[in-house]
């Protein structure tokens, strides 16, 4: 355990806190290969475990390990040692209905996760710490006091404290734990599918709950949430969904991300490939009201994700020398859509105050695309993180067929999502999301290259999540 200890705590706001004692039986200290437990169970344990990680985040992590286990992670055992099972191949031998492990996935048979797949992935363990980051410290309070000058609404405030660490699967542990934990405390329960994590002799092993639907394309051959449920329609052409799946999604990602944003979320990949829809209802606030969708989605979330917490922010930097590039895009502007809303809205106001109302702040990434992806996703900066992501996951949508066939028919929200662009940019912009949706080829960097062409507002967050 001494190898994961944070190196440096002064300041920490945590200190003050009074560890609080888990109310729980169900904690992984008193885990012994003879305690009956069942699923439910274990994955209560699995999320003690985790919050004890969030706890102890700045002194040291909390993942179980054991490097002497005589099971390989339930792969082979060795020779002669029957008893010395570490935590987590006890809780693994509980959860398969084999000796040993052999795929790399489990069904659950009891409880609430009945029927649910884990997968486990294996990574050779080496020694990591979160570090303080004092090169990411700096280039942040220079990069949020030039947005300051820009009037940008939103920067890092110069107390936060940067970590980062170089293993690429710690971060993309504590940051999953930490997301969930932020959106438990908004009560929104749309969690990643990230679940516990084990270190057994020279590797560890995450664990995450395999998605229910793999793809759109998947969720819409359930009549459930297509327009088209009629079994004549077999060609997956045909099929669209359905206008309140479409709606629910469109609603269900502009809440996670609003309130993850608060928290200087970064996703660093942004795109469909990571949203997991599931066929359970949940009921989530939303401008002051609950409201209750048939389905959830959730954003699962990529190694180089990084996010705000406690005062704290935590980040993967492997191998990149972090270099001040100063704000990396290629124009700034100040602009008008005069949309139809637009001239109703202001028709009896004066013209100063028109101006100021209905001016949009916007900016260009261009030329500079690879030097903004560097800074938000290795050098830990959440770069206009109102913006940028959330327009990344749009524009994937919209490059989806059986997403957009529907999205068109929702006007309300067609109007909204015209108004995020420049009114004499927008129909190239959707004759490059016409080829990526025609060529299949919706993925992050493809997005990016459609996107730097194009002038994103500031506000596009705010400005989508108050017209919804
Ligand atoms: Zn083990």
């Amino acid at each position: 355990m001494d190898d994961l200890i944070i190196e440096t705590v002064n300041n920490s706001p945590l200190k003050t806190i009074e560890k609080q004692k888990s109310k729980s039986r169900f904690v992984l200290k008193d885990l012994t290969s003879v305690l009956p437990l069942n699923s439910d169970q274990i994955f209560k344990m699995m999320n003690n475990n985790n919050r004890e990680i969030i706890e102890n985040i700045l002194f040291r992590f909390e993942i179980p390990e054991d490097k002497n286990c005589g099971y390989f992670s339930m792969k082979k055992k060795t020779k002669y040692c029957y008893s010395n099972k570490c935590k987590g191949c006890q809780i693994i031998s509980r959860l398969i209905k084999t000796v040993l492990l052999d795929v790399d996935n489990i069904e659950i048979y009891y409880g609430k996760k009945k029927g649910k797949i884990i997968n486990i992935e294996r990574y050779r363990y080496f020694k990591n710490i979160y570090k303080k980051n004092e090169i990411s410290q700096e280039l942040n309070r220079y990069i949020s006091k030039e947005l300051k000058s820009l009037k940008c609404n939103k920067y890092l405030d110069e107390n936060i404290d940067i970590y980062s660490t170089e293993n690429k699967h710690y971060n993309y542990i504590v940051n999953s734990i930490l997301v969930n934990k932020i959106l438990t405390d908004k009560k929104i329960y749309l969690y990643n599918n990230y679940l516990w994590s084990f270190i057994c002799r020279n590797s560890i092993n995450i664990l995450s709950l395999e998605k229910e639907y793999k793809s759109l394309e998947e969720l819409v051959r359930n009549p459930y949430f297509s327009d088209y449920s009629s079994p004549m329609v077999k060609n997956i052409e045909n099929k669209k969904l359905s206008t309140s799946c479409t709606k629910g999604i469109l609603k269900q990602l502009t809440i996670i991300l609003y309130e993850l944003v608060n928290n200087f979320f970064i996703h660093s990949e942004p795109c469909i490939d990571y949203i997991n829809y599931n066929a359970e209802t949940v009921n989530i606030p939303f401008k002051k009201e609950n409201i209750t969708f048939q389905f959830k989605i959730s954003i699962n979330l990529n190694h180089y994700s990084s996010v705000n917490y406690n005062k704290n922010r935590f980040f993967c930097n492997f191998h990149t020398n972090i270099k001040n590039y100063g704000i990396p895009i290629e124009k700034l502007d100040i602009y008008f859509n005069k949309t139809k809303n637009y001239l109703e809205k202001n028709t009896k106001l004066k013209f100063e105050k028109e101006y100021e109302e209905s001016r949009i702040f916007g900016y260009k990434i261009g030329n500079r695309s690879e030097i903004f992806l560097r800074t938000i996703k290795t050098h830990g900066v959440p770069l206009f993180n109102q913006s940028f992501e959330f327009v990344c996951f749009l524009v994937s949508f919209m490059g989806n067929k059986c997403f957009y066939k529907t999205f068109i028919e929702c006007e309300h929200e067609y109007g909204i999502w015209k108004g995020l662009w420049r009114l004499e940019e927008y129909d190239y912009l959707m004759k490059d999301i016409e080829k990526i949706r025609n060529d299949g080829n919706n993925n992050f960097k493809n997005i990016l290259s459609i996107i730097k062409k194009y002038y994103i507002r500031f506000d596009a967050l705010t400005y989508f999540y108050d017209k919804l």
